[in-house]
């Protein structure tokens, strides 16, 4: 058993506007040491992880300007329902506590039934 101190997900850094950009190929995302470049009327982006060559479309004001950026994948009103919900939570336990499920989904647990009494087992703990 080991601790994990999730504090910094509390410090959520930038929010950035817009979609994250992924790479095609790797599915990398574009981050603020990403070059951009044109080539003709097209704006490239050589992924820096796998320097396969994404055409994009990235405004000056898209460009992450610090090394954590957070983007808001659900709607506002989700998010707000989700927080709300979350305080509740909170309220009713004095000392809140995290646990973070790690699931092996690899090959090696298509054997049997491996992967679906994981699942069972983890939706069991978690209701
Ligand atoms: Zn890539």
């Amino acid at each position: 058993m080991f601790k994990v101190k999730l504090d910094c997900l509390e410090n959520r850094g930038q929010i950035a506007t817009g979609d994250a950009e992924f790479c095609a190929l790797c599915k990398g995302v574009f981050n603020q040491l990403s070059k951009l470049a044109d080539e003709g009327d097209k704006q490239v982006w050589l992924c820096e992880f796998c320097n396969h060559k994404n055409e994009v479309m990235i405004g000056p004001e898209e460009v992450p300007q610090a090394p954590e950026v957070t983007y808001i994948l659900e709607a506002a009103a989700q998010v707000e329902q989700l927080q709300e919900e979350t305080k509740q939570a909170a309220a009713q336990q004095t000392d809140t506590i995290s646990i973070v499920f790690c699931i092996d989904i690899s090959g090696s647990m298509s054997g049997g039934m491996r992967l679906s009494t994981c699942k069972t087992a983890v939706a069991q703990q978690v209701v």
